[in-house]
């Protein structure tokens, strides 16, 4: 007997939601989630013409204080999200059926320069707003969250924020002599007057601090911190409907920052803090949000060399996967 060597993969006619995996394997390499590629040669400069969502990778990480790598995470992203199928089983809910979603492509921005990176990232997620889409950034480290949120404003007025987090992300710049990187974007945030007062939730906060008022900054905002203690103690359900509760019919972004699942679970991560949620746990908070009124959505953080199988970056493709169901779910 000899193999079968009539098998062959089955090679459907292009769907215009996402591209099968057939076709994915057959020439390698596929853009977020095997989506479609935003055209950038349409006439009317509209790449995101027709979208309902456009993924945009931010290959930066010039706003690491430690040990960096994240601006390679959206090659990396876009590998591993090809796994992901478009039927949400927990949802019940075709996504990429429910929910034109596209891949923008990088943002393309200067590493070295972070006022200029600030300046392009701001331009183009508000094209992306522009054209009705909701931008779902991948980052880079987590300084990318304030260029984000001045063009969510700047389009939906002051929005709520729910923020995963190992950090709380509003210190100053008392330690590094410069108060823009990634351990600051929610103090700017607050400060410029981005986020509505009382609807900063951070979730999963556990670092050590260098001061016992590190968090009394976002206290003057009205932010709700929900510590990992906290999170760990009711479940991550009854914190989800808590935020759910709280945010109400607002536009709300989310902010995710791998870092706040344990080191076990995302070990693919400049500044990695032990003790935080599991995998599941982050895909549960995130399914229990459904129902938000979500404008955007950012996952940072993710740093591809220090990773190991993948683990990371499969989790966070699945995180970005949760959030598009969010969108999708909107749709419906
Ligand atoms: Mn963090
Ligand atoms: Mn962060």
């Amino acid at each position: 007997m000899s193999d079968n060597t009539s098998v062959a993969l089955r090679l459907p006619a292009p769907r215009p939601a996402q591209q099968s995996a057939a076709a994915y394997l057959r020439h390698g390499q596929t853009p977020f989630f095997r989506l479609p590629m935003a055209d950038f040669d349409r006439p009317g400069a509209a790449p995101y013409a027709g979208a309902d969502a456009v993924l945009l990778g931010v290959p930066y990480d010039g706003g690491v204080t430690y040990q960096p790598g994240a601006r390679l995470a959206p090659y990396h992203v876009r590998r591993t999200s090809a796994f992901v199928q478009p039927f949400h089983t927990f949802h019940e809910i075709d996504v990429f059926g429910a929910l034109a979603a596209i891949d923008g492509g990088n943002v393309a921005i200067p590493p070295f320069e972070p006022e200029i990176v600030r300046h392009l990232v701001q331009t183009e997620v508000s094209r992306v707003l522009a054209a009705g889409a909701t931008p779902f950034l991948v980052g880079g480290d987590h300084s990318i969250l304030l260029p984000a949120l001045r063009a969510i404003a700047a389009r939906h007025g002051p929005v709520a924020v729910v923020h995963v987090d190992a950090h709380l992300d509003t210190s100053d710049g008392e330690v590094w002599g410069n108060d823009f990187h990634h351990g600051t974007p929610l103090r700017h945030a607050l400060e410029e007057g981005l986020v509505e007062h009382g609807q900063l939730h951070q979730i999963a906060i556990r670092a050590s601090v260098g001061s016992p008022d590190d968090a009394s900054f976002g206290r003057r905002f009205g932010a709700r911190v929900h510590p990992l203690d906290e999170v760990a103690a009711l479940g991550v359900d009854a914190i989800a409907a808590e935020v759910r509760r709280a945010v109400g019919l607002r536009n709300v972004y989310v902010t995710f920052d791998v870092d706040a699942i344990d080191p076990a679970f995302a070990p693919g991560t400049g500044t990695p803090v032990p003790g935080g949620l599991t995998s599941r746990e982050a895909i549960a908070l995130l399914r229990g949000l459904a129902g938000i009124n979500l404008v955007g959505m950012d996952l940072v953080e993710v740093a591809p060399s220090l990773d190991h199988a993948d683990v990371t970056c499969h989790l966070a493709a699945h995180l970005l996967y949760e959030g598009l169901a969010l969108a999708a779910l909107r749709m419906a």
